[in-house]
């Protein structure tokens, strides 16, 4: 490496300078740093599904927290390349012209995510990863992850019976040392031209996830976004309601929509928790901000799952013994009905519609659509999960595959699956039609 040779950090779904291990360990190395990010790309490609693309507003989404990140970045005279393609060819080509051979990056513990890593290190490159994305640390855990329990609640009671710590977040630091990016290839990477303004995306006001300046909205996309927002959450009284809200199918305040934030990593859950804890003190302790820690350990959970078990979790069979033949060809109608919202089932379709036209779904209307795609249309849950993949503003691999495996009955969880009587789900949470109603046809 020549003396001026940068080390490449790669940000993944770790889109923050705070609270970033990652990046709190490449910068105090204290050499130029080139950042990079790649456009979110579908990892379960695999045609059988059809040819899936990450939706607008899961892109819309994500550019508009790069785009704060890159003004944060800025801020410290580091230049954000935003690049398109295969990750091992772009970061050659970038890494050859500026003589960089190493890239640090968050560790993410699924397949695809896996592959790309190796495949970096498999031409050449030292790759330094770090786990970022949990409220624990590994060897804090009362259990070793090769024993993760296989029920969610020992899971909890181990940890909170162990008063596990959650380290209190980093600070971002203050000394970062940019690299000063040739012109050639910031021109090669125009940085910021391959980026739709966020206004080329109407955000449709029935959603219940409503953002960004062009609607009126106050929420914003990046870690000053996500920090304003929670500071709005926790000064009015959402937490404290939110176990008698959290079923609700319409507009923000059901649940804490932290969610689209914690996907990109804009903001980290170590930072959510804190301000969660700081409520507590301020406010006392209630139902409502023990089911959102409780909630906060779902998502912990099937980060663990991915450590534990990794590459099992994405075959048909998922972690049963059963062998599960293939089914999306035979399914490929009804893979279209579900998708397009044409099943004939109102609050079905209500629910797909929802998700493709705001990228965004309650946890409710999810696991109603997940169960109705896999028992009452008779599909393979990892077509279901690739759907939700490519239109979720908040798709996160962990929770994404450890939801559908839950629900198809393949994790851990020896009660099997679940399956929702749609009709009772109807009557029990959208009583009047209001959802179908706002959901019933496009605006
Ligand atoms: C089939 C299916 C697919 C899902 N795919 C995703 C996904 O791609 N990305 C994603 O973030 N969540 C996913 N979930 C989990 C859950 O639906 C969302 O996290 C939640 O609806 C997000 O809204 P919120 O932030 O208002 O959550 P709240 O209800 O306010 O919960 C607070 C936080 O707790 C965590 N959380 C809550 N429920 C779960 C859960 N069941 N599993 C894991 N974490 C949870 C999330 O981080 C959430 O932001 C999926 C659930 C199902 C049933």
């Amino acid at each position: 490496m020549t003396p001026s040779a940068p080390l490449v950090y790669w940000f993944r779904s770790d889109l923050r300078l705070r609270d970033n291990p990652a990046w709190v360990q490449a910068c105090a190395l204290n050499q130029p740093l080139l950042a990079a990010v790649f456009e979110p790309h579908m990892a379960s490609t695999e045609q059988r599904w059809g040819s899936l693309r990450p939706g607008p507003h899961r892109l819309a989404w994500w550019h508009a927290n790069v785009r704060a990140l890159q003004l944060e970045l800025a801020r410290h005279g580091v230049t954000l390349l935003v690049l398109r393609g295969n990750v091992v060819e772009v970061l050659q080509t970038v890494a050859n012209k500026v003589g960089a051979t190493a890239i640090h990056c968050e560790e993410i513990a699924a397949p695809y995510e896996r592959a790309e890593v190796q495949a970096l290190r498999n031409a050449g490159f030292q790759l330094h990863t770090q786990w970022s994305s949990t409220l624990f640390v590994e060897q804090e855990l009362p259990f070793a992850v090769d024993e993760l329990p296989a029920v969610f609640s020992q899971f909890r009671n181990l940890v909170e019976r162990a008063h596990t710590p959650v380290p209190t977040p980093l600070e971002a630091p203050q000394r970062v040392c940019g690299f000063s990016v040739p012109s050639e290839i910031a021109a090669a990477f125009a940085p910021w031209a391959a980026i739709p303004p966020a206004e080329q995306l109407s955000v449709d006001i029935r959603s219940a996830f409503v953002w960004g300046e062009d609607t009126g909205s106050a929420v914003r996309a990046g870690n000053e976004g996500a920090l304003a927002y929670l500071d709005a959450y926790f000064s009015s009284n959402r937490a404290a309601q939110y176990k008698a809200t959290r079923n609700g199918l319409i507009g923000m305040a059901y649940s804490s929509k932290w969610s689209p934030w914690l996907a990109v990593g804009s903001v980290s859950a170590r930072e959510i928790f804190d301000a969660l804890r700081t409520y507590e003190q301020r406010q006392g302790a209630n139902d409502g901000s023990y089911w959102l820690w409780f909630e906060l350990l779902w998502r912990e959970y099937f980060r663990w799952l991915h450590k534990q078990y990794g590459e099992a979790l994405y075959r048909g069979r998922g972690l049963s013994e059963a062998t599960r033949p293939v089914v999306a060809i035979k399914h490929q109608r009804a893979f279209a009905h579900w998708t397009q919202g044409r099943t004939g089932c109102e609050l079905v379709d209500a629910g797909m519609r929802e998700l493709a036209e705001s990228g965004y779904s309650s946890n409710r209307m999810r696991q109603i659509l997940a169960s109705y795609w896999i028992y009452d249309l008779g599909g393979d849950w990892r077509a279901g999960a690739a759907w939700f993949e490519a239109n979720l503003l908040d798709y996160d691999v962990y929770s994404n595959q450890g939801n559908w495996l839950y629900i198809a009955g393949l994790g851990t969880d020896p009660r099997g699956g679940r399956k929702f009587n749609v009709a009772k789900q109807a009557a029990d949470h959208d009583a009047d039609g209001q959802y179908r109603n706002l959901w019933s046809a496009s605006p």
